[in-house]
Formats: C-alpha cells, structure tokens, sequence
C-alpha cells in the first residue's frame, strides 16, 4: 500500500511509487493505491510471464483496504471501483512504458458509473478511452485503427473534439472498438474487471522490455536489471463535467529555472488528452480563473512538494468535481540553464547547500552553456551522423577547398570547411570557417582536437558521406550537397543537417560562475587548459583554467609566416644552412611565448617541444610528383623544377610506413637537437624578458613521446646547458622545469627511472591509448570502432573516455614509480580525456595534481574535479551554506 513505503524505496517502488508513498505519508491528496514491486518485474520476465506465488492473492487482499478507503467496489455493478494501472521505473523514463486508464469498466460496471454520477456521457466516455487503451496498450492494436474510428465518427458528425462526442456516438464507438479487437486479436475483449486487472499488469511488466523502453534505457546508460514497479490506483476523474480538469506543472520554469509555476491544463479531461495534443492545453495561470479554489490548492500543494523534496518538482493533478488531487510527483527534467538557475536559487532559499548544489548539475549541461545549440524545438531528421567531436552547432556555405575556406571565411562569409580528414594544412581554413566536417578521423583525429581547442563545432568521421572534392560536392544516401550550398552541423550530437537551423545563444551566466567558484572551493585537483594562441589561453583564463598544461608548438611551425622557414631548415643541405634556418625560426617562436606567459602571468605554462615528424611540413607526395610533371609539360622553368625535384627527394627520404610510430617527438630532436636547443632558447629567453618587466612566468618544458630514461638525460643536458647559457648572458637566472608526457607505454611502466630526470609528468593519453591498444588513433573510430560497439567487446570510445583498466592501470604503475622516485613530481594528463567527466573522476581518485583540457571544457573539468572531492565524503546538511 502507498503508506507502507516513502521515497527511499526507490529501487522497489520505482520513482513514481516511491513518491506516491510519501506522498501518502505526507497526507497529501492522493488517490488510494498500491504498488507491484520491480522484483515482480523482474520474476515476470525472467520465469516465462508467469507472476510469482501468491501476487494475485496479496493484490486481492490490498484492493480490499482500497475498496474500504473509497467506498467503491472493484467490479461491482452498481457502485465500481475503477482503478488507473501505471508503470514506474526506478530511474524516470518519462513515456517509455505503458499506462491503463479506466480499468474495470464491462457492459455492466458502466451502469453503476452512471448511476454514481448520473452522467452517462462520461460514463461511456471513460469506456470509450479504457477499450481504446486496453486494446492498444495490452493486446496490440495499433493506435491508428481506434483513432480512425473516432475520426469518422467527429466527420459524420461534423465535429472536430472528442469532448463534443454525443453518448450514443460513444456507445456506438464502444461497441466498434469491441469488434475491432476481436477481429483484429481473434479474442473477445475482456468482460472481467479481474482479468483485465492481470492483463494490464503483465503489459506493464512486458513493456519493460519494449523497443523503446529498450533504446531510452541504452541511451540513458540505465541498467536492463532495474525492472519496473506498477502502480494500481483508484481513478481520479478529471473528465466529469465543467468543475473537473487535468493537468500537469512544474515547481519552476523548467527552460529558464524563473521560480513561478509553469504548466498547462485542460478542463474536462483525462490525463492523456493533455499529452496527446488534440485539445491546446490552457496555461496553468488560466486555472486561478477557472477554478480558483483548486489553484490555490495546487500552488500550496506544488510548494509543499518542492520543499519537501528540496527540488523542482513534475507534478500531475486531477481535478473531480472541485476536489484536487495529485497524481504524480518527481524531479522535474530542466535544461541547462535552468539546472544551474534552480541549483543557485535553491542555495539562495536555504533549501539546499552549496555542495549539494554542485551534485545536481550534469557536467554535460555545464558544456551545453557554452556552445551554441540548435533550438531544441526544431525537429528536422539529419542528413548524415558523424561523431560528435566538438559541442555547439554551426551554419554556414559547404567549402571544400581549405585556402577557399579561409578565403570566403576570413572575408566574413559563413563557412563550414568540409574534408576527408584535416591536417595541419587546413589550419586556416579551420580558422576562417565557422565549422567542420569530416568523413574521416575519430574524436582525437587532428580535426576533432584543433576544433575542440578553438572551441568550434566539428562532426568528424562522418562516414555515411561521401566527399568528391574534385567535382566540390558531398553525397549521403540520394542526397547531393553542393559547394556553396548552406549547412549545418551540430557538434553536441553529431548530426549533419540541410540548410539553416534555428540555435539559442551560449551562455555562461553570473549564475554559473558562481556554482563554479563554489566548486573551486571543494576540489583537489587543479584545471588546466590545453592552448597554443594567446587568444586560446586568454579564453582558457576567463574560464578559470589554473594554467597551461599543453601548448604544442608545432601549430607555431605551421603559420604561413613560418612554414618556408622552417622547409628551408628541412631542406638544407649542412648544418650551418639548417642552424641559419633555426636561428630564423627563434625570434618568432619567442615572440609566441613571450605573449602567451603575458597572458598567464603567475600561472604555470607547459610548452611542449616539438612532436611532428618533419614530412608533415613538406607538400604531399603526390601533389609535388602532379606538379613536377605538369612543369615539365608545359616546359616549365629549370629552376622551379630544380627546387620542386629537390623537395620530392626529401620527401622521398623522410617518408615513413607508418608515421605515427615514426621519426617525431623527443626522437626527432636525438637526431637533431638544435630543434629543440632553439625552442629551449626562445622560450628562457621570453621567460627572462618578462621577469624583467616584473611579470611572474613558470615555465615546464616538455619532452614528447619519451620512452627511455636516456633520451631524458640526453635532452634535459641539452636543455640545461642553452638555458644556463642564456641566463648568464642575460645575468639573471629563472626558474623553469623539465618534465615529459607519459604517452609511450615503456615510459609508464619505468617511470621510476624517468622520475628521475623529470620535474613533471603529464599524460598523453591520446598516444597512449594509440599505443596501448595498439589501436591507430587515426583510423580506429573511423573504420572498426562502431563494430566493437555493435557488439559489446568495448563500450565507449578509448579515446574519449579514458580505459581505466588498461591504460589506466599503466598511467596508476606510472604515478606510484614515479612519486616513489621523485617526492615532488608533479603529474598532470593533457590528452582528450583530460576534459572527459568520467576521466576527470578517473583522475581525482589516481591522485593526479591536475587535468589539461580545451578552454571550453575547463568549466566541465572545474564542476566534475569538485563532484568527485565531494563523493569523497558524507554530505551533512547546513554544512558549506
Ligand atoms: C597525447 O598524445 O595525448 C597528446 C596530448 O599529444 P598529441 O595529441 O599532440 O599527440
Ligand atoms: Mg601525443
């Protein structure tokens, strides 16, 4: 019975039980029930449909306390007892399961219903709705087939609502269901309230399993072994004539979190009207007119409820005749803005504290603040569905051609760059667009972290299309997308849409900058950002990053002011020419430091030496070897065909079978390490400029792709001996570090030897998940990731969400050794998942000093640091007012 339970039984009772029973409890207005247990649920389903011993008996003997507390009588002819049968999971699936109204209506009860209320049109009205829905809910007539009855009865009519159906229609329309069912099903519809009653039970407990239970619950990570709990509860009837009504509201404004009583309400209704959207819905301040007794009730009712609850409440009320009831209560579901408006408002009000307040929010919604989102009232299916690799929604004109897209971009036209893959090249065209597209390339493809690093929207390896660069056009199934014709992509779900879409705008509000600060008072583990612009760590600043954890300065090789230079240092052919080419590079790579630490002065900055393989800064293969043969052709010039021929020859050399595992990071700089001397030199020297302005830098020079404790050794000498050199002809020493990613696996498992070499760690998880899976970052999501999702070998993305198990297990042996090497090693991660909420948990419990992600997942990274300090330890109310 509901006052047999209270709202700490959700797992039996499942949400709506649950807060039925303390509602009961609470002596609120509520229909007399009781509630079947998930565990029935669960036998049902598990024991071939069959209800375990002595249900029926226990069900029987309740209905009795119920049948006492009305009056009325299950299956009495003359004073019947109806009851309205609901499901209710554990976690809410609002819509998902199935619902009986009406139930215990047969030719005979329906005469005791009009002679209780001596209205025979809602009598058959009822009837009507409980035959249409026990037809379709339990024995699976499709829906369409009773609402074409109904339609052709409204038209002979010439009627367009079901509220002007005449008794007779409805007698008539009972009796066509009837013989629907039977002709559809091969049975006749059931007459006994009592088998009607197991009927709908069972549906309940089989609509578990439904397909769309099914999807919502994969889509929502709930677990199959839940079960669902039925509510059997006497009828409220909101459809009694002009003093009855339902409807549903809200405690608060669940799109802007406005504390003021948002909902709707039909008069002269049955619940599922409401939804079903024949009849528009009155706004719920309509009620105060209609009927202001009972809006008052409500009002009381709804701040009774949210106080007791200590959250915005859903709340479903009927109306009979004047009197309230309320039929449902539970935590309202809310956008964004609204969940921080109500978590802050609710601090405010002393309803909640400020821990409690930074548990309510979703780290998912904290991201939906800052990227802006297709309006979520617009439905359009999407043309194509790729990744979802950088949040927010962009519009804009299809642009194949990178230099194009920087062109029209930087021209001010809306852009959406769409390429197989991107790499360093398309830099640009990435920036001047508004948007990127890829058919290629996982969530840490080269697309998918620069656009997350600008804080632009991406969908990549969206495979469902084809791209024909030659011809400037894009297909998915029998569509064709022009250049120049208008896109866009959402990011947040990876969906590719035709043509304009309406967005809202982002927004960090006042409120959410306060629910962060809250969270920086709790967490432990400090917030980096990854930038390698000053506009970057600006960003990154504003939203509270603690310093840089990553700034790659390869992107600093690729600027088009810098790329001939740093070819002609590729490309010489002594030392002296390649040491001239370096001695070029320096001041512009100086002039990049010197304003990225202007930008985070008193915070630590990691600049990580350079990574890419050289090939990466040389024209492809096949585009030098088209142009060579069209210069010879046209019988171009000697010269230029000296210097191309000269180029391909290098390319030649510098080409490897697999590049990722090649000639790049720390490797690069053992062959050549005035690479990396000049990189050390420009950055003391930017560092020693600005100590000398009075600013304050801290520089961590970091090495990638380190395996061997000697590659340390040998480059943190050569480090040392630039920097010594530079601070005594400067005549003023500074402090800096030299620390390595951990993103090779031999270097985890000996970091006890690196420690020692090392003032930092910082773990580069995109490589070591590459290497620990011995999964191509590159092309795994792209060409076999979807398979082993398909088929539960794995069930998220390693790259995006940290493997805890493996690469996890490599980067805790990593953080033992290495601290028992080194006491004061500071440890850290700047791979993707460094912004990825489950990895940042990952990371608090490893110990790690801080997280390093994209400036706009800096907030995530702020609220979900501060949630996991706070699982740590028992909330006690008052406590952080
Ligand atoms: C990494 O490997 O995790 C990393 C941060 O480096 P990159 O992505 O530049 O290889
Ligand atoms: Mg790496």
């Amino acid at each position: 019975m509901f006052d047999e339970g209270s709202s700490n039984l959700r797992d039996l009772l499942g949400g709506k039980g649950a807060d039925l029973a303390e509602m009961t409890r609470l002596e609120l207005p509520i229909p007399p029930g009781m509630t079947v247990t998930t565990e029935v649920c669960n036998y049902y389903n598990s024991h071939n449909n069959k209800f375990p011993e002595g249900m029926e008996q226990e069900v029987l003997s309740k209905l009795k306390t119920v049948e006492s507390r009305t009056g009325r009588i299950f299956g009495d002819p003359k004073n019947p007892l109806l009851l309205s049968i609901r499901s209710g999971a554990p976690i809410s699936m609002p819509g998902m399961m199935d619902t009986v109204l009406n139930l215990g209506l047969n030719d005979q009860t329906v005469k005791g219903l009009i002679a209780l209320t001596s209205n025979d049109r809602f009598a058959y009205d009822c009837f009507r709705r409980f035959v249409q829905m026990f037809g379709n809910v339990v024995l699976g007539v499709s829906g369409d087939k009773f609402e074409s009855i109904i339609r052709r009865h409204k038209d002979e009519l010439k009627v367009k609502l079901d509220v002007e159906l005449d008794t007779k229609t409805l007698i008539t329309i009972v009796q066509e269901f009837k013989q629907l069912i039977k002709q559809e099903k091969q049975q006749p519809f059931p007459d006994d309230p009592f088998a009607q009653l197991w009927m709908a039970i069972a549906a309940v407990f089989r609509s578990w399993n439904g397909k769309r239970a099914k999807i919502y619950r994969q889509a929502n990570d709930i677990p199959d072994t839940l079960g669902t709990a039925v509510n059997i509860q006497s009828m409220a009837f909101g459809n009694i004539g002009s003093e009855s009504g339902t409807g549903v509201c809200f405690t608060r404004n669940p799109s802007t979190g406005e504390p003021v009583l948002y909902g709707e309400f039909l008069m002269n209704a049955q619940g599922e009207d409401v939804v079903a959207g024949i009849r528009t819905p009155q706004p719920i301040s309509q009620l105060a007119k209609e009927l202001p007794h009972d809006y008052r009730r409500l009002v009381g009712l709804c701040a009774l409820l949210e106080h007791h609850f200590k959250d915005m409440q859903d709340i479903e009320f009927t109306i009979e005749n004047g009197t309230l009831y309320i039929l449902q209560t539970r935590s309202g579901k809310r956008t964004a803005q609204a969940a921080i408006r109500i978590a802050v408002d609710m601090v405010r009000e002393g309803l909640i504290n400020k821990n409690q307040s930074l548990l309510r929010i979703q780290p998912t919604q904290i991201e939906q603040l800052l990227h802006r989102q297709i309006d979520p009232n617009y439905k359009q299916k999407p043309l194509a569905t790729g990744l979802p690799a950088s949040p927010g929604a962009s519009t804009g004109r299809v642009i194949f051609d990178t230099d194009e897209a920087h062109r029209l971009g930087s021209s001010g036209v809306d852009v959406i760059l769409v390429r197989e893959e991107t790499t360093p090249e398309d830099i640009h065209g990435m920036i001047a667009a508004r948007g990127v597209l890829t058919s290629r390339g996982g969530m840490t493809s080269h697309a998918a972290v620069v656009a997350r690093g600008m804080g632009k929207p991406a969908v990549v390896g969206c495979d469902e299309i084809t791209i024909d660069a030659t011809n400037e056009l894009l297909v998915s199934g029998n569509v064709t997308v022009r250049k120049n014709e208008i896109i866009t992509i959402d990011g947040t779900t990876g969906n590719v849409l035709l043509g304009i879409v309406p967005t809202v705008e982002p927004d960090l509000s006042d409120d959410a900058r306060l629910l962060l600060s809250w969270a920086d008072n709790v967490r432990r583990l400090k917030v980096r950002s990854n930038a390698d612009t000053p506009e970057g760590a600006a960003m990154a600043r504003t939203l509270g990053a603690e310093g840089i954890g990553l700034c790659r300065t390869e992107r600093m090789f690729n600027a088009e002011d810098r790329l001939p230079i740093v070819q002609e240092m590729i490309l010489s052919a002594t030392d002296v020419e390649r040491l001239q080419a370096l001695e070029k590079l320096r001041p512009l790579q100086k002039g990049d430091f010197l304003q990225i630490f202007r930008k985070m002065h008193g915070l630590p900055v990691t600049i990580r030496l350079l990574d890419l393989p050289l090939h990466e800064f040389l024209p492809k293969y096949d585009d030098l070897t088209n142009k060579i043969s069209a210069l010879k052709a046209n019988g171009g010039h000697a010269k230029s065909l000296n210097v191309e021929e000269r180029m391909l020859r290098k390319v030649m050399t510098l080409m490897e079978h697999n590049p990722m595992l090649g000639h790049r990071g720390c490797r690069l700089a053992i062959s050549h390490p005035e690479i990396y001397e000049m990189q050390a030199k420009a950055i003391i020297e930017a560092a020693i400029e600005l100590e000398k302005e009075g600013l304050k830098v801290h520089p961590e020079i970091m090495l990638p792709l380190v395996g061997i404790v000697n590659e340390v050794k040998f480059l943190r000498n050569k480090i040392a001996a630039v920097a010594d050199s530079v601070m005594e002809s400067e005549g003023l020493k500074i402090s800096y570090d030299v620390g390595t990613m951990i993103e090779v696996p031999r270097a985890a498992v000996t970091a006890g030897e690196i420690a020692q070499y090392a003032d930092f760690f910082s773990f580069g998880t995109n490589d070591l998940t590459q290497a620990t899976f011995a999964f191509s970052r590159d092309d795994a999501e792209a060409k076999f990731l979807k398979d082993y999702f398909d088929n539960k070998i794995l069930t998220a993305n390693p790259f995006e969400v940290l493997d805890r198990n493996g690469v996890g297990r490599l980067m805790r042996i990593a953080v033992e050794e290495g601290r028992g090497a080194n006491r004061k090693l500071k440890i850290g991660i700047c791979g993707e998942a460094g912004g990825e909420p489950s990895s940042v948990e990952f990371c608090h419990e490893l110990g790690l000093d801080y997280v390093s992600c994209s400036p706009y997942r800096v907030p995530v990274a702020r609220l979900v640091a501060a949630q996991s300090a706070l699982h740590e330890k028992p909330i006690t109310s008052g406590e952080n007012r």
